[in-house]
């Protein structure tokens, strides 16, 4: 098939590795049962509404405005002060350092309307950089009240007013969370112990941070910044009771069901899940994720996790597809038709409807990442998307590829254009299709040279894959812009 944007070099029997080898029959392995000719065009036909980029710079404006109110605010409120010029820094980085930490809940409790033009993982990775500013912040304000007051023994001293004892451990809550989440896996602490952790040194360190404040900040004395300062930790324990409490109540009480699960490969499992009667699912773009906290027999897990949506809002229902990786994800193929998930979405960026402006689609993927992938792929097929994809993707065996026939109807379909590449990198002998990682030369193989103004690439696979991969497209001349990064990790 002769696709411009792509080089028709290789040769066309790779779209043969679709085939299925084995003694599976056509449709074995599609993974939504639904076929497109009941699929519903109308259900998502404009792109979504992103924020874009002036909803973002609107969104940042906010957030350094409400950083450093408090320094804005105190002049016009305080009559004098004693304090020399050291003193007065080292206590206007504390006033920022606490803004900052009490936004930090703002951003982590995925409030959609601060993640929407940005994407969860970047707001994460912000917030993730934002406590780093913070401590920072905290480390020059105690060095700069020490050193400005001439009272070193604040800092060495145990016997120390307690409100000083308070804000030592605030600091001390406050460096164990950066350390615990800056070095998880190296400390090989588990996820859900690390978020558990987390959750308690967060509120340790916004009392202890605030009444230590209230106690001996002396820039608080007015009643107008008294006032200021209890009203911003009040409105984050409001968010943070929301994020906690309120939202996990209402999404239990509005709980999807499982109506189907099948086996696609190996360890991975497609989950359908239906909305309670009378419920639309909620709206969503292709290539979204949403987090889902399963409710299933009593010795089973119960936990939250972002999974990617491989159903398509052209289609009814929703559907995750989930590897068995680790200790919760082992569990799934337990999941029975019937049981209630709690579902809260959707989350990110990662969708060809976001780019409307490209027209040349680079899918490049590792394994379990096609998924968002198969929602996009759906979702063109079904709305005839004008669209040309390459998909580069990239599995360990020839049994780990799913979904293979309903791509290869896909592919015949010519809706939209698809060329798919597939790479293994522990091929059989008789395996007809590239072998090893997706590397530069074979990006390069495939994707026509010059890179086309209007190209977007998108990349979900494992870090040090996407790594190579990303490094790989811009050598070739893709903008960073152009390059759309689903990691799978937050
Ligand atoms: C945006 C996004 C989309 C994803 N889409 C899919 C998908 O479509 N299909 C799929 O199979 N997997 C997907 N994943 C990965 C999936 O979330 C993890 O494999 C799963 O949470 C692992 O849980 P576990 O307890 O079995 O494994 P563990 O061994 O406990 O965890 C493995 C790693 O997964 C991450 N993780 C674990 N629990 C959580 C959690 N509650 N929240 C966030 N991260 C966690 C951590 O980085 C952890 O180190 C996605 C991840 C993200 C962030």
């Amino acid at each position: 098939m002769a696709l411009r944007g792509f080089q028709v070099t290789p040769p066309d029997d790779v779209e043969d590795t679709l085939r299925p080898r084995s003694k599976e029959k056509a449709g074995d392995r599609v993974a939504l049962p639904m076929a497109r000719d009941q699929a519903d065009t109308t259900l998502y036909p404009k792109p979504p509404e992103g924020g874009g980029v002036r909803g973002g710079h609107l969104r940042i404006l906010l957030y350094l405005f409400l950083a450093v109110f408090a320094l804005v605010m105190l002049p016009l409120v305080r009559r004098h002060t004693d304090d020399g010029l050291l003193q007065q820094i080292g206590k206007n980085c504390a006033l920022v350092a606490f803004s900052i930490l009490t936004l930090q809940v703002a951003l982590a409790a995925r409030i959609k309307w601060i993640e929407r033009p940005f994407g969860l993982d970047m707001t994460f990775r912000f917030h993730k950089a934002a406590a780093l500013l913070a401590l920072g912040l905290l480390l020059l304000h105690v060095t700069l009240v020490s050193w400005g007051s001439g009272h070193w023994y604040l800092l060495t001293s145990l016997h120390v007013r307690w409100a000083v004892w308070l804000g030592r451990l605030a600091l001390l809550a406050l460096a164990t969370t950066v350390v615990i989440s800056f070095w998880r896996r190296k400390l090989d602490i588990e996820f859900e112990s690390w978020r558990y952790l987390h959750n308690i040194l967060a509120v340790a360190v916004l009392s202890f941070g605030f009444v230590h404040s209230f106690v001996l900040g002396g820039d608080l004395n007015s009643p107008a910044m008294r006032i200021y300062w209890a009203a911003v930790l009040f409105s984050t324990a409001l968010i943070y009771l929301f994020h906690k409490a309120v939202r996990p109540t209402r999404l239990r009480r509005h709980a999807y069901t499982v109506t189907d699960i099948r086996q696609e490969a190996p360890g991975i499992w497609t989950i359908h899940l239906t909305p309670p009667a009378g419920q639309d699912v909620y709206a969503y773009s292709p290539g979204q994720f949403h987090y889902v906290t399963f409710r299933r027999s009593k010795e089973l897990p119960v936990e939250e996790h972002p999974w990617s949506i491989s159903s398509t809002p052209t289609r009814p229902g929703l559907a995750s597809t989930i590897k068995e990786m680790g200790d919760f994800t082992s569990t799934i193929g337990k999941t029975k038709v019937g049981d209630k998930a709690d579902i809260d979405g959707p989350y990110g960026r990662f969708s060809y409807l976001f780019y409307p402006e490209e027209d040349v689609l680079v899918f490049i993927c590792g394994g379990i990442g096609i998924t968002p992938f198969l929602a996009m792929l759906r979702h063109m097929h079904d709305t005839g998307a004008r669209k040309k994809v390459l998909l580069l993707w990239s599995n360990r065996k020839e049994q780990d590829i799913l979904a293979r026939e309903e791509i290869r109807q896909i592919v015949q379909s010519g809706r939209p254009q698809l060329k798919v590449v597939l790479f293994l990198t522990k091929p059989s002998e008789g395996w007809q299709g590239e072998r090893g990682r997706i590397s530069k030369e074979a990006i390069a193989k495939y994707l026509e040279l010059p890179i086309r103004r209007t190209v977007g690439a998108y990349v979900c696979c494992s870090p040090p894959m996407a790594r190579d991969v990303i490094g790989a497209l811009r050598d070739l001349g893709v903008p960073a812009e152009r390059i759309h990064d689903e990691g799978f990790s937050l």
